[in-house]
């Protein structure tokens, strides 16, 4: 497979990474397997973080005896203190198996209050340079669901590597973020470029994003018959034709006045309700496995019927969202998924 620069830096990376959360769902022996047979399909480039379950445990086991030197790592912490980011990093060397990481991310910094607590003394960014001074880290990323902040951070100048939403529904990064990215050399993945699998359509949802030379898609799959279809795309690309951008349009405006960005300028809500969680219920079941996203989300769920309908999320959602109706749909979604799990688990 092709392999391009990562913006600036001296990394060779495959056209497509392999995103490490869907692997959660997997037994080790079946993760562990199909990370091998996706190295072996061509990609080189692994993204993870440590908040992902055992997700890097299996990727250190899939390396193990995998010449250092022809893979690419990326992982992420989420500490805002400089003391708990060197024991994620340290965690997450010993699990992944390796002495340096190549990408080490912040993760998710999408609110002013992360963006201010790593960078403030002994934050997390502190943590970062020191470990890229040891040699742990190569290169310094940050992953963000806010545009507008992910461009603020690339500006700062103290970055490799960004790693934003963007796919063919979700456009947001698409006019100012994705040519920033190029222009200061800093290499750009793409973060859902499947919609955090909203979309099942590969073809142009892949095709959609590699219209961008300097972009990498990492699709989260969990099947090897997923990336041998994504690899065939990248090994042989052609343009989207134009039925095919009309059917991006369709799509667009089917799924587009569904869609939470999860930029959270709708917080706070008054009754406590994460709503762009609650939003995502639909990517979270397709991406954990069901009893883990039980641990992670009902707690959040079950604060839906609090919502007093008073509609100051809406008044602050840049895309118009109508976040009442969909937080009750979102709750018929969950509670319909939750009658797989043992009757009574539900409440
Ligand atoms: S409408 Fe509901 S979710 Fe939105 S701010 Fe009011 S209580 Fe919170
Ligand atoms: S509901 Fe709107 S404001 Fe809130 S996170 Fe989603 S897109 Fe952003």
């Amino acid at each position: 497979m092709e392999r391009i620069r990562f913006g600036r830096t001296d990394l060779k990376v495959s056209r497509i990474a392999m995103g490490g959360i869907p692997i959660m769902r997997l037994s080790k022996p079946e993760a562990v397997r199909l990370v091998q047979r996706v190295l072996d399909l061509g990609v080189n480039f692994i993204d993870t973080a440590t908040g992902y379950t055992d997700s890097e445990e299996k990727i250190g086991e899939a390396i193990r005896g995998v010449p250092r030197e022809t893979l690419v790592l990326a992982s992420k912490s989420p500490a805002d203190d400089r003391t708990t980011f060197l024991q994620h990093l340290d965690r997450s060397l010993k699990r992944l198996g390796v002495d340096y990481i190549d990408i080490y991310q912040l993760h998710n910094v999408s609110t002013r209050k992360r963006y201010d607590a790593v960078f403030a003394p002994d934050g997390a960014f502190e943590g970062l340079m020191e470990a890229v001074k040891a040699g742990k880290v190569r290169y310094p990323g940050f992953s963000s669901h806010s545009v507008p902040l992910a461009i603020e951070l690339m500006k700062t100048g103290k970055f490799s590597s960004v790693q934003l939403p963007f796919n063919c529904i979700d456009t947001e990064a698409e006019d100012v973020a994705v040519p920033l990215a190029k222009e200061l050399g800093i290499g750009f993945i793409a973060m859902k470029p499947m919609g955090g699998g909203m979309l099942d359509n590969a073809s142009l949802a892949i095709r959609y994003l590699l219209r961008y030379e300097h972009i990498v898609p990492d699709p989260g799959i969990e099947r090897i018959e997923e990336m041998k279809e994504i690899v065939q795309l990248v090994n042989h690309p052609t343009p989207l034709t134009e039925s095919e951008w009309k059917k991006i349009e369709s799509l667009r405006k089917e799924v587009g006045s569904e869609w939470c960005h999860r930029c959270d300028y709708c917080q706070p809500c008054p009754e406590g309700i994460q709503i762009s969680s609650v939003l995502s219920v639909k990517s979270f079941l397709k991406r954990m496995p069901l009893e883990r996203a039980y641990q992670f989300l009902n707690e959040t769920m079950r604060k839906v019927p609090s919502c007093t309908e008073c509609r100051t999320c809406v008044s602050r959602c840049p895309y118009d969202l109508s976040i009442p109706e969909l937080l009750k749909k979102n709750l018929r979604i969950w509670d319909e998924a939750l009658k797989a799990l043992n009757p009574g688990v539900n409440t």
